[in-house]
């Protein structure tokens, strides 16, 4: 029998001490992902897959109950549709790969590789909608995008990476603008409530907007590193694509018209959020909900493991009805390293069940995170594991949301950031803003920091804390990945 010590967990560098090398320790000892041949560019292995894929299922669901259709379209986009849209065309040229040769011959036009779809859904959209009766019309798609990014990391920055794009049309302004506003909040739900994560809601600076779109809004999570990650965005991009795709429809005025438009987006680049925020020194940690595998069950073979088998199969056909269940029934391995092995795995809860329990007719819980063990009865056990999960998912909410409220800190001016960037209080700096750009821009750059978000919910009153002037919006300002 294997009986060494947790020799994984040992490898796994202090989170506190190394946050970016313990983040690619657990990415790699977890089984997540794996670095490609090809720079920049990451393999999401099965287990890391799950996690997309119950992603997916989740913002489906979400995406159907607000209108969406999932459609595809192509990866391929002509060069000169990208430079319909001026900002567009200038916000992604620098980051865009492109086609030039194909079939041993070169194309007469080169395609580039979709760093966002945008262009070529607008072609399409310009050729489907005449009529408002056509309207809304909001179509959904799952895919890969490519940007040339020079330095990269798991999750965080890849060179292609996962994602889905909404794409919306409107016949209001109005309608336009509570369709993006929605899908914030959607965003925001699955973030908090899913994955969480607390994030802060708001709107970008000009300088941190989408290229080509109106307005931008995000949700901003906050790392263990006092970083922040933006993890979600929400763009209002107005007519200005309508026009340059000439999408038109005749309104019931007999009057031919522009639409408006959205267009909405996450990324596998919240994974890495999710890892980075929940794990700890003993690896990775996931909240039930969005976990691979919500319960391993280990049997503990003292005695008659023929009758501890039966129970714990037993037991997992009446939970696989429930939750994502694995079984642990490996010969070769002592409990202490399944366990030990489950819980760098990130797996929420454990159950255990050996002759002892099996005699009292109980099985013992463990929680990945927080204390104690919790003894149930063996016979009728799903209503309380149920509960206990959703428990499971409260505690690593509440863990993440008071670091996330006591890394807030008010700074009415640079000095105030300076000083706690000296004092080492790493977050969201809190400022009173007068709206001007400029002024957004300088204190970014006298900070170190970039302004993540202007807060939709908060007003306030006071003195700008660039120039001095009459404020009333709430700007946050962090380092960010
Ligand atoms: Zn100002």
């Amino acid at each position: 029998m294997k009986n060494k010590e947790n020799d994984f967990v040992k490898e796994i560098p202090h989170k506190a001490e190394n946050i970016s090398e313990w983040y690619t320790s657990v990415i790699l000892k977890g089984k997540l992902a794996d670095y490609s041949p090809v720079r920049g560019c990451m393999v999401i292995r099965p287990y890391g897959y799950e996690i997309w894929e119950n992603i997916q299922n989740y913002l489906n669901k979400k995406f159907r109950e607000t209108g969406h259709k999932n459609g595809y379209f192509p990866m391929f986009i002509p060069q000169s549709f990208l430079t319909k849209e001026a900002e567009h065309v200038e916000g992604f040229a620098p980051q865009v790969a492109l086609v030039t040769k194909g079939g041993g011959e070169d194309l007469t036009e080169p395609l580039v590789v979709r760093p966002t779809s945008e262009s070529i859904i607008c072609s399409m959209y310009a050729k489907w909608i005449k009529s408002y009766r056509d309207l809304p019309l909001k179509i959904n798609q799952w895919c890969n995008v490519v940007r040339w990014e020079k330095t990269t990391r798991l999750f965080l920055r890849s060179m292609e990476f996962l994602w889905q794009e909404g794409h919306t049309v409107h016949r209001t302004a109005k309608e336009a603008e509570e369709h993006t506003e929605r899908m914030l909040e959607v965003y925001r739900e699955f973030a908090e409530n899913f994955l969480a994560l607390p994030v802060l809601t708001g709107r970008k600076t000009e300088g941190e907007k989408f290229a080509g779109a109106d307005h931008t809004y995000t949700i901003e999570a906050l790392m263990p590193d006092g970083q922040a990650l933006q993890s979600g965005t929400s763009h209002n991009l107005g007519q200005h694509f309508a026009k340059a795709f000439d999408i038109k429809f005749l309104d019931d005025d007999n009057v031919e018209k522009y639409p408006y438009q959205t267009s909405f987006g996450v990324s596998t680049r919240i994974m890495g959020a999710l890892i980075m925020m929940h794990g700890d020194d003993r690896g990775l940690a996931f909240p039930p909900k969005v976990a691979p595998t919500q319960i391993v069950i280990v049997p503990i073979f003292y005695g008659n493991k023929e009758l501890v088998m039966d129970k714990a199969i037993e037991l997992k056909k009446k939970l696989d009805e429930h939750f994502r269940v694995e079984i642990d029934d490996r010969d070769e391995y002592k409990p202490g390293w399944k366990f030990n092995e489950w819980e760098m795995k990130g797996v929420p809860m454990r159950i255990e069940i050996g002759p002892k329990d099996i005699e009292k007719n109980q099985i013992t819980v463990s929680p990945r995170i927080g204390e104690g063990k919790i003894v149930l009865p063996l016979d009728n056990p799903v209503e309380k594991i149920d509960e206990l999960l959703n428990d499971i998912q409260k505690r690593f909410f509440d863990r993440a949301k008071s670091y996330f409220d006591s890394h807030i800190f008010d700074a009415s001016s640079v000095d105030d950031v300076l000083n706690h960037q000296k004092e080492g209080r790493k977050g969201f700096y809190k400022t009173l803003w007068c709206g001007d750009e400029a002024c957004a821009e300088k204190f970014g750059d006298l900070t170190s920091t970039t302004p993540r978000c202007i807060s939709k919910t908060e007003q306030g009153e006071g003195k700008c804390c660039c120039c001095g002037k009459e404020a009333h919006s709430y700007l946050y300002f962090a380092r960010a990945y």
